[in-house]
């Protein structure tokens, strides 16, 4: 399934570090890294009447040929094979041209920065990967980016899948999750821990009698989603709470001590425009386990 991998590579601070995330996905079948690298024409000198100049691209892309260097050294250093592109381009358009063309499973999202707060920003490009592209996008959150404890958040890259957690609203790009989901039967899942958080916000205005009629739906759908998991012959659990869908999906993945998040980028609340839900842009930025977002192109 994850055969063939795009890995966009930005050369920032952190490319390295997050392509070394990525090459464990050799443990689930990985045999190829396509390193691209697209130069921003927007980012380039225009001439009025010219265009671009061909000598500053071909410049840029010896400069970016050199630069690959160390990592094609790192994916063939596991024993991967590493493929080089170099385009030109608006990034994001780039990239999902070519994941087309190379047929890959999987983008991994690289360009990764924290922020004051600590905060992961994903970049503009991630965000339209995850909008426009149809294919799933994995963040695989390597604790050099978070500053953090090296050693204890490397664990989490390091077992590509293992313990998934799987936040679902019930909406259709959950359910979309839900099926890649069970397509993972080799890929080394050893339980899956189904979350449904009920918003208090909304809980708030119910009386206790309709809370209880909620409270049993929810269980309900959540025991159904846990059968149909197993049926497909998953270990499963399942975790229901009432509180606050951003923070408590975070805290259930720590908790349950998950080593991939696996979610919609879409939910519920779906509007045409924005790029992505909240729910699942906050479980990108603030969670440190690695996410895997499975985009619905609408
Ligand atoms: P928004 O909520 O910002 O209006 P949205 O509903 O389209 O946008 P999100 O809420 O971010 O998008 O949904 C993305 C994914 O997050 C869903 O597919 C689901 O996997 C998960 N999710 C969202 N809300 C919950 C929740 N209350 N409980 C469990 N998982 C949730
Ligand atoms: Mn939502």
């Amino acid at each position: 399934m994850y055969k063939k991998i795009l890995y966009p590579i930005s050369f920032d601070e952190f490319s390295l570090d997050v392509l070394s995330c990525v090459l464990h996905l050799k443990k689930v079948g990985a045999k190829e890294i396509v390193l691209l690298h697209v130069i921003d024409t927007a980012k380039l000198p225009m001439d009025k009447y010219e265009g671009y100049n061909a000598a500053d691209i071909k410049k840029l892309s010896k400069i970016a040929e050199l630069k690959m260097t160390d990592a094609v050294k790192m994916i063939e250093g596991v024993g991967l094979k590493a493929k080089k592109i170099i385009e030109t381009g608006i990034p994001y358009r780039e990239i999902l041209r070519v994941a087309a063309k190379e047929k890959v499973s999987l983008i991994a999202s690289g360009k990764q920065k924290r922020g004051i707060i600590g905060e992961i920003f994903t970049g503009s490009t991630t965000d339209k990967l995850i909008r426009y592209g149809g294919i799933p996008v994995y963040i695989p959150k390597h604790p050099a980016v978070f500053g953090g404890d090296k050693g204890k958040c490397v664990k989490y890259c390091e077992i590509p899948f293992g313990r998934v957690l799987y936040p679902t609203d019930w909406s259709v790009c959950a359910e979309t999750a839900l099926e890649y989901i069970k397509g993972l039967k080799n890929n080394g899942v050893e339980e899956i821990i189904t979350a449904h958080v009920m918003d208090e916000k909304a809980m708030k205005m119910l009386t206790p009698k309709k809370l209880k009629e909620f409270w049993n739906t929810d269980k309900e759908k959540l025991e159904s989603v846990k059968h149909d998991l197993e049926k497909q012959g998953f270990k499963v659990k399942l975790h229901i709470r009432i509180g606050k869908p951003n923070t408590d999906i975070i805290r259930i993945a720590k908790e349950e001590n998950t080593s991939l998040i696996i979610m919609g980028s879409h939910g519920k609340g779906y509007v045409k425009g924005i790029l992505w839900g909240s729910v699942a842009r906050n479980t990108v930025e603030y969670s440190d386990r690695p996410v895997l977002l499975v985009s619905c192109k609408k």
